[in-house]
Parts: structure tokens; C-alpha cells; sequence
């Protein structure tokens, strides 16, 4: 099933997203996750991809299979463009098809300077559109309501994701914020630039003070007040920083949904224990 069908007036689409974990990691781990993480029965489940990604490392599109064949709930497969050639995500394609996979989400991926990027797609547009002539795939895309990093500035980043969005996008997941106001202004930007397809919101619950320099500052978020207190209290402090975080999160996905927000998107870092204590705190609020 294609997720954009699950985007419907007055209910929340709520989804996951998780890793795959490391090759020498046991597979029971990845079960036991995926065991807990079913529970929350969520619209669907997106794994990650590297950026730069190789034909040969199948554990996205393995894992995506996993979750839509073992556990019947519909699964994302990201899939990043920057090192890959047509040829290649030819292939990749032809893995999620016979996988029974039926969403992508369309990336650029971060440019790495050491290694020098392929010429095939230049932009996430460029796979789009590449996607939509090579198969029937529900197709998702990015997006920045802080602005992405490389972008001149908002007005010339709404404007490419205007272009990412007519390639062939049928709804978008946010990267984090923890700041709900500029994303607000996000969606006014959004819709005079007549961005019509569902948006849904990336939430990364920040429940260790090392996800700050590992996440939080790698994507440029803004830090409010309330949340630098709330580390300055909390951050060493694991099982404090942890429940604040939790209580942070939800309380950003309350102020969203009662703003009419389409969807949540939620970052579990593949910590099942934190999504569903989220889930339980939100689901009353989803209509589902
Ligand atoms: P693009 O849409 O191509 O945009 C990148 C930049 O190029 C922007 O500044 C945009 O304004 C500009 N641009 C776009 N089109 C044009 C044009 N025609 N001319 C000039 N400039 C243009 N990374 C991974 O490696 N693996 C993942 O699994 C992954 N998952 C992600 C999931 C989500 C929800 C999000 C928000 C991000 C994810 N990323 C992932 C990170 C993403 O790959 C990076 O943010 C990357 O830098 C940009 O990718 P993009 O698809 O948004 O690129």
C-alpha cells in the first residue's frame, strides 16, 4: 500500500523510523526491537540508508522487507543518490520490488569531501523523477523548516522544494526541530509557495546529553531556552534526561497535532522503550 493513502481529514498518520543495526550485531536484538516497536502498530516503518550507499549492502532494503512481509506493516526504504549511478538504484529498485517494498523516501544525501559525488543525480528531484519513470513506487521526500544547510537562503530552498515536490514527491517528513514556531512559519512559506502534499513531522526525542553534539548540532535545529535548561539540569543525570526528553517530545507533538499537523514521524534511534512511552502518551490524540 502506498503510505499516501493513509493521509485522511482529521487523523494523525503516525510512523517510525529505526537503522539497520551494525553487521556484528545478533539478529535476536533486531526481532526483539522490531517485536516491541509492532506493538504501536504505526501507520509505517522507514529505515535508513547510508549516504553512501553500496548496491551491495542490503540490509535497508532487507530490513524494509522484513517489516512489510514478518510483520505486515508498511515499510520505507530511504535511498540516497549522491554516490549512487542510475545502473545501481536500478538495481535497488528491483530488490524493493522483489521484496514486495512500495515506498521510498528520495534523497540527496550529505556530500562527503573526501569522496567525490557521481554525476547521475545531481539533486533528490533528479532521483524523483528518475523513480517515478522506473516503477510504481509511493515516493516520499525531505524537507527543512529551519532551512536547509547548503540553501542561499528560505526563499530559495522553498522554491527547490517546490521543484523536489512537482518531480513526484506524494507527502514529505521534516527534518527535527525542537522549536515548533519557525516550523509554523514553514508551512505559510510552504503553502504560498502552493505546496499541496501532506507534511509529516520528524520528532527526535533528545534522551542523552551526546545525541546534542551528535544530532541536534550536525543538523543546524535551534536550541530554545526551555531545552538548554532542560539538559543543563538533566544532562548527567541518565534516567532525569531521559524522562524530560520523553515529556519534551510530547509535548511538542501535542502543540502540533492541536495545530492540525498531518502526521508524526518519530526518530526512535531504535530504542523501542522511548517510542513506546511517546506513543502511549500521544495515541488518544491520533484519532486512528
Ligand atoms: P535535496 O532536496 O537535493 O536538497 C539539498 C540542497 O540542495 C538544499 O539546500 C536544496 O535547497 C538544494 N537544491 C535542491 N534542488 C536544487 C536545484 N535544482 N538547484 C540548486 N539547489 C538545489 N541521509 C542519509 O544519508 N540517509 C538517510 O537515510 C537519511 N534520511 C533522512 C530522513 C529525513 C526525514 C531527513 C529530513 C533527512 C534524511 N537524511 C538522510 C539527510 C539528507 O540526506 C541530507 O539532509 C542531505 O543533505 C539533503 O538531502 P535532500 O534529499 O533533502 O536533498
Amino acid at each position: 500500500m502506498k503510505i499516501s493513502s493513509k493521509f485522511q481529514p482529521g487523523k494523525v498518520v503516525f510512523s517510525l523510523e529505526i537503522f539497520p543495526p551494525k553487521q556484528t550485531s545478533k539478529i535476536e536484538t533486531l526481532y526483539s526491537m522490531l517485536d516491541e516497536l509492532s506493538e504501536i502498530r504505526p501507520d509505517s516503518i522507514s529505515v535508513t540508508y547510508g549516504a553512501g550507499g553500496n548496491v551491495a549492502d542490503l540490509r535497508t532494503v532487507d530490513l524494509a522487507g522484513t517489516i512489510k512481509n514478518d510483520y505486515n506493516i508498511e515499510s520505507v526504504a530511504h535511498l540516497t543518490c549522491v554516490s549512487t549511478s542510475k545502473d545501481d538504484v536500478e538495481i535497488i529498485l528491483d530488490q524493493l520490488r522483489t521484496r514486495n517494498v512500495e515506498n521510498i523516501l528520495a534523497l540527496r544525501g550529505d556530500r562527503n569531501p573526501d569522496v567525490p559525488p557521481k554525476e547521475d543525480f545531481k539533486h533528490a528531484s533528479d532521483l524523483i523523477s528518475f523513480i517515478r519513470k522506473h516503477g510504481d513506487f509511493g515516493i516520499a521526500a525531505a524537507c527543512y523548516p529551519e532551512v536547509h544547510a547548503e540553501a542561499k537562503n528560505a526563499a530559495e530552498d522553498i522554491l527547490h522544494l517546490r521543484e523536489k515536490v512537482d518531480a513526484g514527491v506524494d507527502y514529505l517528513i521534516t527534518q527535527l526541530f525542537l522549536d515548533n514556531a519557525p516550523f509554523y512559519s514553514f508551512l505559510e512559506r510552504a503553502t504560498i509557495a502552493g505546496i499541496k502534499a501532506p507534511i509529516e513531522v520528524g520528532i527526535m526525542p533528545i534522551t542523552k546529553k551526546t545525541q546534542i553534539e551528535r544530532t541536534v548540532s550536525m543538523c543546524g535545529a535551534s536550541v530554545p531556552q526551555k531545552f538548554a535548561k532542560m539538559v543543563q539540569r538533566y544532562g548527567d543525570h541518565p534516567e532525569a534526561m531521559r524522562d524530560a526528553g520523553i515529556a519534551y517530545a510530547v509535548d511538542q507533538i501535542v502543540d502540533l497535532i492541536a495545530n492540525g499537523v498531518d502526521g508524526i514521524h518519530l526518530y526512535t534511534m531504535n530504542d523501542p522503550y522511548v517510542a513506546k512511552r511517546i506513543y502511549e502518551s500521544v495515541e488518544n490524540l491520533l484519532q486512528r
